[in-house]
């Protein structure tokens, strides 16, 4: 980890960009990680206790959705119960603020964004709290009281959490907006991913390439953080906010 240091907002570039009216935000697992939900990859991460990668593909659902079934309820179980923290409310209050455009991409599926108060995030992963027909497609809200088993569809398929599994594709319009946004915004924030899953980490790639400046937020360096303008070696719930305070 790099050393710790003070954060220092003087910089007259960094000022102008945060208060740029064309900001496009993508988030990762990180950012909710200080409301208690585990990343995937870091130290206590879902990795280290669940194989992630035998439970959150197809394959492994064919051959045991019961159990893959069980490892989402405990997912969902420690969402439900957090609460978002002041890195997503710094994010919320950044849209409504203005002034201009402030869109917000995440990779996670937990509805911590919303529940903090921002509108029309994208989620290119999906939403832990909707279900969809593997055999029809519908798709309904998870019904919580259901504790066991594997929910049926009305159809008397099976129902899988709508959530983008290993090997799958993300959904496409929600990419190409992604894509569009990102190409044409004068500041990508990129906060609390370790920015090696594609296409999203594609994302400040683009928008650094047609001049954007880039600023990440992560306490441990990314692929990605030589190529930042700035960079925020420190948590996204200390960080946010000043970087909002600073801008207003
Ligand atoms: P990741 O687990 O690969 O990386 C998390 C990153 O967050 C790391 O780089 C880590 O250094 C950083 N981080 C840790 N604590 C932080 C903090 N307090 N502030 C800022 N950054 C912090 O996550 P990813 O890049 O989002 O990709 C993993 C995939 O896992 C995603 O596709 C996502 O759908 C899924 N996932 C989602 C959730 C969720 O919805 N909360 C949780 C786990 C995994
Ligand atoms: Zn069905």
């Amino acid at each position: 980890m790099p050393p710790a240091k003070a954060l220092s907002l003087d910089d007259p570039r960094l000022r102008q960009a945060l208060t740029s009216r064309s900001v496009v935000c993508l988030t990762g697992a990180g950012i909710s990680a200080e409301s208690g939900i585990p990343t995937f990859r870091g130290p206590d991460g879902l990795w280290k206790r669940f194989r992630p990668e035998e439970l959150a593909n197809f394959d492994a659902f064919l051959a045991n959705p019961e159990l893959v079934w069980e490892w989402y309820r405990y997912r969902r179980d420690k969402i439900g119960s957090a609460q978002p923290n002041a890195g997503h409310r710094a994010l919320a209050a950044w849209q409504d603020r203005g002034p201009g455009e402030f869109h917000l991409i995440t990779q996670n599926v937990d509805g911590l964004h919303q529940r903090a108060g921002s509108r029309d995030v994208i989620e290119l992963h999906g939403n832990i709290w909707n279900d969809r027909c593997l055999e029809c497609g519908r798709m309904q809200e998870s019904d919580s009281s259901e504790v066991a088993g594997v929910p049926q569809c009305e159809c008397g398929g099976k129902m899988r959490p709508d959530v983008v599994w290993f090997g799958e594709f993300l959904p496409e319009a929600k990419l190409e907006k992604s894509f569009d946004l990102a190409a044409a915004c004068e500041v990508f924030l990129l906060v609390g991913t370790s920015a090696v899953v594609q296409p999203a980490a594609g994302l400040p790639v683009l928008a650094k390439r047609n001049g954007a400046c880039l600023i990440e937020v992560n306490p441990e360096p990314t692929p990605l953080s030589d190529r930042a303008d700035f960079n925020f070696f420190a948590p996204a719930g200390e960080v946010l906010p000043r970087l909002l305070e600073a801008g207003s």
